[in-house]
């Protein structure tokens, strides 16, 4: 396997990319990396968790680095010269953390410009400048409109989950966007499925671009055995402390809500008896660095972790992992279960479900199409009569989650939850339904227009 450096990035992006732990270029990223450091066109099929935002980025900050242009001090006015759209401000906020992460060592600098927030902070960014851009595309035709935004200089576009903007009504937006660029770019169009309107889009946008897919890293569905555990909310950390007791899980990845919940649980274990510790924002690098590596060689066996913090672990075969708080975001729940059964290897993934948390275990379910089989634990049978209480959340790591008011659970009696609306999203097109459409699942391989493939499906 070619590593990083041997896939023709720099030495300050490798060094970037190792601090983040990562050993070894993923499949989509050993494909898509040399083909866009060449300069073509990409049209990738690859869906979250496969490494897909470091697959673009990385090349991406090598060519603006191969080709410097404009002034190399970090503050002064530049031209935007890539532009990334995504269907969500999350999604925005996640890529630009990534673009700021791996650019940590390069003159280079990077922004999010996204609807739901105010504008004013943003045309200050892009007033200072900025060389990449991680926008939403209703937002950024809002500063087209204003004239508070010069793309005449874009260099490479990147269109992330282009599925789910089409899915969201994008489709006349990203037409708008594609109008006012120049011509001349380089443009990458990443996309889990592709369905005729995406082939479409692809066509219109691509000139003969490589072509590439790989698999998903996990499936949620064929690897991961699931479960739920309903269980009172003060009683959580004893039945995970019963889990891995009876269980004697030697390794296992818990994941809470808040760094203050990870900080709580690693204490209350230790009065059971089971040393843990914990990886978040508030920790130094050096104590997450220990932290994992103890974790990775045996000498740990319980990693406590946040969902950013958990960013970039990547161990094989992690036999356990555990939802001590369930995920705001669906997508959370499906890349905290990926960190298990990897490599065809079987995991278990176990939810610890408190009665606060039945909406989140709806929507969850709804987004990966399943529901997860729940088993009551002997001695932590959860009260009936309990009510939900809101959770908290003020102490989210990171990012802005939509639907962030206060969440309502469904008042308890049984244990299954009911299917429930998804979430009100406070992005900036409210009116459009943010929980992605049943997808067709066609990956590449239909009939496409044409396009040269390069690289073999992978599954690493
Ligand atoms: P993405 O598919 O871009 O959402 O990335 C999924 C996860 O994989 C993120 O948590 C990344 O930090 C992580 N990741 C990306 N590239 C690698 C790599 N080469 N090795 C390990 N983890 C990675």
């Amino acid at each position: 396997m070619p590593s990083f450096h041997e896939l023709g990035l720099s030495e300050d992006i490798v060094r970037a990319v190792s601090e983040q732990g990562y050993t070894s270029p993923t499949p989509i990223q050993q494909q898509a990396i040399p083909a866009v450091i060449q300069g073509g066109d990409l049209l990738a099929g690859a869906q979250t968790g496969t490494g897909k935002t470091a697959g673009f980025t990385l090349p991406v900050l090598q060519r603006l680095l191969s080709q410097p242009n404009g002034p190399s001090d970090k503050t002064s006015r530049r031209p935007i010269r890539v532009l990334v759209l995504t269907p969500t401000r999350e999604l925005a906020a996640q890529v630009q953390e990534s673009v700021a992460l791996y650019s940590k060592y390069l003159p280079l600098n990077s922004g999010v410009i996204f609807g739901g927030v105010g504008i004013n902070p943003q045309i200050k960014l892009l007033k200072q400048g900025v060389d990449v851009l991680v926008a939403t595309p209703g937002r950024l035709l809002d500063h087209h409109q204003q004239g508070t935004i010069d793309l005449r200089h874009i260099e490479i576009l990147i269109l992330d989950e282009a599925d789910r903007m089409l899915d969201m009504g994008f489709i006349h937006d990203i037409k708008k966007v594609l109008a006012i660029l120049p011509p001349k770019r380089q443009n990458l169009l990443f996309s889990a499925t592709f369905s005729d309107d995406i082939k479409a889009l692809a066509d219109r946008l691509l000139n003969s671009p490589a072509m590439i897919e790989v698999a998903r890293r996990n499936s949620t569905v064929e690897v991961i055995a699931q479960k739920i555990h309903p269980v009172d909310r003060d009683k959580k950390h004893p039945l995970l402390a019963h889990l891995i007791k009876s269980q004697q899980w030697s390794q296992v990845l818990v994941f809470t809500r808040t760094k203050h919940g990870a900080n709580r649980l690693v204490e209350q274990l230790g009065k059971e008896g089971i040393t843990a510790m914990a990886i978040h924002g508030n920790k130094s690098q050096s104590a997450r660095t220990k932290a994992l590596s103890e974790f990775k060689d045996g000498s740990l066996s319980v990693l406590v972790a946040t969902d950013i913090a958990a960013r970039g672990i990547d161990i094989d075969q992690l036999p356990h992992v555990v939802n001590y708080d369930l995920p705001n975001v669906p997508e959370d729940y499906v890349h905290r279960i990926g960190r298990t059964g990897r490599a065809g290897a079987s995991g278990e993934a176990v939810s610890l479900v408190c009665v606060d948390e039945f909406k989140l275990l709806a929507d969850i379910e709804k987004f990966i199409k399943r529901q997860i089989p729940q088993e009551i634990i002997d001695g932590f049978i959860p009260d009936p009569n309990a009510k939900a209480q809101p959770i908290q959340l003020r102490s989210f790591e990171g990012r802005n989650h939509p639907g962030n008011g206060q969440r309502k659970a469904r008042p308890v009696g049984s244990n299954k939850p009911q299917a429930a609306k998804a979430p009100q999203p406070r992005n900036e097109n409210a009116a459009r339904p943010q929980q992605p459409k049943p997808r067709n699942g066609n990956l590449l391989g239909g009939k496409s227009a044409g396009p040269r493939r390069s690289g073999s499906r992978g599954n690493g």
